[in-house]
């Protein structure tokens, strides 16, 4: 890696995005990340690439594509079957100092948080991890902080250079990452001047996924460059993957999701059932706000927030929610909020399309019966 110089900026071209897949399924994210980085690369009038890794999965490029994508790298190999670490930051590393893009784009799943510092630390570039928003277009980036910020417009309106190293450093073709800092109570907006790629992991369920595009899919340029890996790059072995038994709740996916907090501690079993029963009748999931996690009550996989699951489902009822920052973090890009809560101050209130301010074991069993009669009318 040592030969490899990426100060020199104007070598790096394209946006890249590593498709993630796991024993020949692709993730969420991919397509997500996909859709994102077509934005990003129409900013920089540069290709959006797939970087997708694996043993025969050449078959999963076309789909990809349909997100977005101009072309494909399929790097196809035995030994990139299963995941490792070192086999995959290998190839990844081996294919960026071959062809040079400037931004890197990571799903922060379990595997891209593993895999992304690894990369960037081998390239000896930055990483911004768990992002929340991505720029490029410096217009666009001001119009998105005029909206989501407090900075006030004659800060905003000068902005387009930053000091580096001590000189002015003209910030409109650097990747503006932006992700929640000071445990979600503000957002900071980082750059990586210096080096290429920019790395940026994303959290799933972040980014809207575009239409899929059959003419894109149809006319993707599929490269298969020669993968150069042994078995003595590799320093684990994997001997077996085991499912977890448990289903896991698909957060992320679901379109109804039913959420409790704190709010249930008088009748902890009552509350969760109550949630149960509602997302049943709506045919949507249970989430939860951490406290319930750290109290032990439900299980990490229904948390909802910035250390949990970012969702945006058609409906988010709040049962018993004070609506910390942290929790609306991960929920406010529901389509329709709906609020229950003894504290008619509650912050969830601010945030809410419809607020019931009572009891939840009180207010969540005429819901249920209302929703079934509406339903049951259709
Ligand atoms: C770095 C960091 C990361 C975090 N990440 C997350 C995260 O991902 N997700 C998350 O949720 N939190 C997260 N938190 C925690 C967050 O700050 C809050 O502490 C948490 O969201 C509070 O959960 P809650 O709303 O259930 O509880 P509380 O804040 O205690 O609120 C309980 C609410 O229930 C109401 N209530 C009580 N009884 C009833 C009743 N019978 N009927 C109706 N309403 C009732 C109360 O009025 C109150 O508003 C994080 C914190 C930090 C510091």
């Amino acid at each position: 890696m040592s030969e490899f110089k990426n100060t020199v900026l104007e070598d790096f071209k394209d946006v890249w995005v590593f498709c993630e897949q796991r024993q020949g399924v692709l993730m969420p994210t991919d397509f997500e990340l996909i859709s994102e980085g077509r934005k990003l690369a129409d900013e920089l009038g540069v290709r959006l690439c797939g970087l997708l890794l694996g043993d025969k999965v050449e078959g999963l490029a076309r789909e990809l594509a349909g997100y977005g994508a101009d072309e494909i790298i399929v790097c196809d190999h035995p030994l990139l079957k299963d995941y490792t670490t070192d086999a995959y930051a290998k190839v990844i590393c081996d294919m960026v100092v071959e062809r040079k893009p400037e931004a890197l784009l990571v799903g922060a799943t379990n595997i891209g948080r593993d895999l992304a510092p690894r990369c960037a630390a081998r390239l000896h570039t930055g990483l911004c991890a768990d992002c929340t928003h991505l720029d490029v277009e410096m217009g666009i980036y001001k119009d998105f902080l005029r909206e989501a910020s407090t900075l006030p417009e004659e800060k905003i309106a000068g902005m387009g250079s930053a000091i580096v190293l001590g000189k002015p450093h003209d910030v409109s073709r650097d990747l503006k990452m932006t992700r929640p800092a000071f445990g979600g109570h503000l957002m900071a907006s980082i750059i990586c001047p210096r080096f290429r790629p920019c790395m940026a992991t994303v959290r799933p369920g972040v980014m809207k996924k575009a239409p899929f595009d059959q003419k894109r899919a149809d006319n993707v340029v599929i490269s298969k460059p020669e993968v150069k890996l042994a078995a003595s790059d590799i320093r684990t072995q994997v001997l077996e993957t085991v499912k977890e038994a448990r289903k896991l709740v698909d957060l992320t996916g679901a379109e109804v999701i039913v959420s409790v907090g704190r709010g249930i501690s008088k009748d902890i079993e009552g509350g969760i059932k109550l949630a149960e029963e509602l997302a049943d009748v709506l045919h949507g999931v249970v989430g939860s706000s951490r406290a319930c996690v750290d109290a032990g009550w439900i299980t990490a996989d229904h948390q909802v927030g910035q250390t949990g699951k970012t969702v945006r489902p058609r409906i988010y009822i709040a049962l018993g929610i004070s609506g910390a920052i942290q929790h609306k973090a991960g929920m406010s890009d529901s389509e329709c909020i709906i609020a229950v809560n003894k504290n008619e101050n509650a912050p969830i209130f601010e945030i809410a399309d419809y607020g019931i301010v009572g009891d939840l074991f009180k207010v969540t069993p005429l819901l249920i019966e209302e929703f079934k009669k509406a339903i049951a009318n259709k």
